[in-house]
């Protein structure tokens, strides 16, 4: 296995993961009940998904 030659230092180790952080999740309103939902998932609250009911609620 390959083993590092150098050990990271705390700035390059930040300077990493300075991009590792996580979005706010993108929410849009079901077509159907208008809840806020996420994009190409079926919706929680009344379980259609385009046009189509999916989910027994
Ligand atoms: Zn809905």
């Amino acid at each position: 296995m390959a083993v590092p030659k150098k050990r990271t230092t705390r700035s390059a180790q930040g300077q990493r993961r300075s991009h590792d952080a996580l979005g706010a999740a993108v929410v849009t309103a079901c077509a159907s009940c208008g809840k806020a939902t996420r994009p190409h998932r079926a919706c929680t609250a009344c379980g259609m998904y385009r046009g189509r009911k999916v989910l027994k609620v």
